[in-house]
């Protein structure tokens, strides 16, 4: 896991460098993440100190609630980061990652928030109003 993964934005505007381990994806269907990806978030994790923002052209942030902000492109409207307050990790949208990611859906949060359009599917547990704070990585 000491290759360095890339990823990016839609128009690239926002580019990213992880070099250290991702932590499996969580898919989060509450619904602040259903609203700003318009289906659910699919999100690994990073510790911030394996974590470089190499371009930050476009790179929004928006809270959502008093505990977290969003990191998002203003240019394209890809959906990038999660970070909640004095975390000392990050959430990235797994859709972001260029290439392989070499990583397993573990499972899903937030479940009794997801649409009623959709099946859950993948991974191994799902689970109700479990805070975001779950999604540590290891
Ligand atoms: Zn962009
Ligand atoms: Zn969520």
């Amino acid at each position: 896991m000491s290759k360095v993964k890339k990823g990016s934005c839609l128009c690239g505007g926002v580019t990213y460098e992880v070099n250290g381990p991702l932590r499996p994806i969580i898919g989060c269907h509450c619904t602040q993440c259903r609203k700003q990806t318009g289906h659910y978030m699919a999100a690994t994790g990073v510790k911030l100190s394996y974590f470089t923002v190499t371009s930050d052209r476009g790179l929004t942030w928006y809270r959502a609630s008093d505990t977290a902000r969003r990191g998002f492109c203003a240019t394209c409207g890809s959906t990038l980061f999660w970070q909640a307050d004095g975390a000392d990790y990050i959430a990235i949208a797994a859709g972001t990652l260029d290439g392989e990611t070499g990583l397993d859906l573990s499972g899903h949060i937030y479940c009794e928030d997801a649409g009623d359009y959709y099946q859950i599917t993948g991974g191994t547990f799902q689970k109700d109003q479990t805070g975001h704070s779950v999604e540590t990585p290891e």
